[in-house]
């Protein structure tokens, strides 16, 4: 998350509004962080945040689908790259029920590690869906859970609904690289991840 106040200055993309709003029971955007000519952290070995963030994402809806949730991507594809304020916005005029925000971490120190979950300072609807989405992540053993942090990010700031960023890890961790790159891995994140939605749904708008 470090680079994104930088990064943020080359996403000045015009806005391309989401086709639809919200008509289902329950409603997800789903935020695959970074895209197009910001690719977030980039390793040595070559590779890019935003690719993991958006393979996560189909991941993510995919089992959200399957389980009768609306979904909305802030963007589809790697070519785009919306702005922070853009995602928001997206999220907003959708009136989607939920915001989830994915991102990969990386840190100078190549031994932090673990999944981190984040919600916009005295949200308390945003603390409640972090501490869901913990919940469920923490039982699965092969997920490196959990901590839980609020920090005053954009996307948290400016969606009118609650909002929560996923770091999946950190790609400057080798053993949570690898993770990540694995496709078994990342669908077992995925499912962890959308079945915390899930709950979170059925408890915040009864969505069946
Ligand atoms: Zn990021």
């Amino acid at each position: 998350m470090r680079l994104v106040a930088a990064l943020l200055l080359l996403c000045l993309t015009h806005l391309v509004p989401l086709d639809r709003a919200c008509a289902g029971a329950a409603c997800v955007v789903l935020d695959p962080g970074h895209g197009g000519i910001d690719p977030g952290a980039v390793t040595a070995d070559g590779v890019y945040e935003k690719t993991i963030n958006i393979n996560l994402a189909r991941e993510v809806r995919r089992f959200l689908e399957a389980e009768g949730v609306e979904v909305f991507l802030t963007r589809s594809s790697d070519s785009t790259c919306p702005s922070l304020a853009e995602r928001a916005i997206m999220a907003n005029e959708v009136r989607a029920d939920l915001f989830v925000s994915l991102h990969a971490n990386s840190d100078i120190h190549p031994s932090c590690k673990g999944i981190e979950l984040y919600y916009y300072p005295g949200s308390r609807r945003g603390e409640a869906v972090t501490g869901i989405i913990k919940q469920v992540v923490a039982e699965r053993e092969t997920l490196a859970c959990c901590r839980v942090k609020s920090a005053a990010y954009l996307v948290l700031e400016k969606t009118a609904m609650p909002a929560v960023l996923v770091e999946a890890g950190y790609l400057s961790n080798t053993a949570e690289r690898k993770r990540l790159l694995d496709s078994s891995y990342r669908r077992e994140l995925a499912q962890a991840l959308a079945e915390g939605i899930t709950i979170y749904l059925q408890r915040a708008v009864n969505y069946r």
